[in-house]
């Protein structure tokens, strides 16, 4: 089976080690970001393959080609895998989408919030099968719910260090039936169980990384006082109490909407959008050394040991990066699609206005602007307003029409 993996950073790396050491799988990489594709194929040549190493062993796979062309590379996969932050993947579906063979399926590691809506409206135009929620038709796509590593790229194009891997992790898709076949056909490969969901609205309204990496920025930074740090501070060994009531308020505002929507749309599966500290126990079983509460989960989580704050280096020492993904990630592709669907459920939600405004003016964006996602930024996000959604139905009957198909 051939498979084309999307993007040149440490996802990108760690999936090409993994599923190129496959012996039925011919691996390609579309990499089209600045001079990628040939550093890719520098390091390859360089080490014979892309060497994964894992605490139980070191996978070497070797990809057939490497290019910045998605001719050379797209046509005839079966598989097209985006393993990009998600401020890529309308650029990297644009470039694909004319390449892409009838039968090929999408998918993103992980999706974040509002994938399914981008696909459907960029790969319109591809053809498929599937009738979209704007009524196009559309190329099958599915999400994973998180990342099944914490991975580091340690040589380009020839190493990267697998720290992690979760237990599980949730995989939806349009149409909802190829949710149970990409599971079977990717658990093995990736080394974890991955398990269908209902519906891709279950995994944007469950990315948790939309509440863990803004809360944590969040819980650390608001009242930063501009001092430069000697050294970074420790990312998810930090969550204290006053991080974990945060993380606890963004949550259960979450598990809010989620009852809204289920008592508004009674058909409709959102069982895949747990509580936050329910997710890291399930996700990091075996990992975590004190799973009492929502604040040990983080603190004493062996997966995130060492892992600190993304910092920049400035004359006067350490600074907080605020442009980093985990604000310029996972707020427009994450916490505001959530804030989003809330505004359209009428749910209000205190804790994550209070986290977006502080990120927004970190980020030099608008998203909240009067109360409302009606901000100059929010083309640039994936909420329901950019896609021009104006009610719920547009946003639940899709979901609940798909599980009777
Ligand atoms: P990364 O920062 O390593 O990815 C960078 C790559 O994205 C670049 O090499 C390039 O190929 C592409 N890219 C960046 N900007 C682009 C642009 N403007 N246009 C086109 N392409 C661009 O990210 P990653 O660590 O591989 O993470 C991928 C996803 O997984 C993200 O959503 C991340 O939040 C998530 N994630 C990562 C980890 C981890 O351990 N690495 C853990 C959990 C979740």
């Amino acid at each position: 089976m051939q498979v084309t993996i999307c993007g040149g950073g440490n996802a990108a790396h760690a999936l090409a080690g993994l599923i190129a050491a496959r012996e039925d799988w011919a691996v390609n990489v579309y990499a089209p970001y600045g001079n990628e594709a040939r550093r890719w194929r520098q390091g390859i040549e360089a080490r014979g393959g892309i060497a994964a190493i894992t605490p139980n062993g070191t996978l070497v796979g070797r990809p057939t080609r490497v290019s910045a062309n998605p001719a050379d590379v797209v046509p005839g996969s079966r598989l097209v895998l985006l393993a990009l932050p998600a401020f890529a993947h309308e650029f990297t579906l644009r470039g694909i989408a004319a390449h892409l063979d009838g039968r090929a399926w999408v998918g993103a590691f992980p999706a974040r919030g509002g994938f399914d809506w981008c696909a459907a409206e960029v790969l319109a135009s591809t053809g498929g099968e599937e009738p979209s929620t704007n009524g196009k038709h559309s190329a099958a796509v599915f999400g994973l719910q998180t990342l099944p590593w914490a991975c580091r790229l340690t040589a380009y194009g020839q190493t990267v260090e697998i720290l992690g891997t979760k237990a599980a992790v949730d995989v939806a898709a349009r149409p909802t039936r190829l949710a149970s076949e990409v599971a079977s056909l990717l658990s093995a490969p990736l080394g974890l169980r991955l398990e269908p969901v209902a519906n891709f609205l279950g995994l944007t309204l469950a990315n948790t990384g939309q509440l863990i990496h803004p809360g944590i920025m969040y819980g650390l930074f608001y009242d930063w006082d501009a001092q430069p740090y000697d050294e970074a501070p420790f990312f998810y060994q930090s969550v204290d109490a006053e991080v974990a009531r945060v993380l606890q308020q963004l949550s259960d505002e979450v598990q809010d909407v989620r009852a809204e929507l289920e008592r508004a749309y009674p058909d409709l599966d959102l069982s895949a959008v747990r509580p936050l500290d329910e997710w890291a126990r399930r996700a990091y079983a075996g990992d975590i050394a004190d799973p009492s509460t929502l604040q040990s989960c983080f603190a004493t989580n062996r997966s995130y040991t060492g892992l600190r704050a993304p910092m920049r280096s400035t004359d006067a020492g350490l600074v907080p990066d605020f442009k980093a993904r985990y604000l310029a990630e996972d707020v427009p592709f994450g916490l505001a699609v959530t804030r989003g669907i809330a505004e359209l459920a009428g749910v209000s939600t205190p804790m994550m206005d209070q986290v977006i405004v502080w990120a927004q003016k970190r980020l030099d964006k608008q998203y909240l602007a009067d109360g409302r996602l009606q901000g100059r930024d929010v083309p640039q996000t994936r909420a329901p307003q950019r896609y021009g959604f104006e009610d719920l139905d547009q946003v639940c009957q899709m979901p609940i029409h798909e599980k009777t198909r």
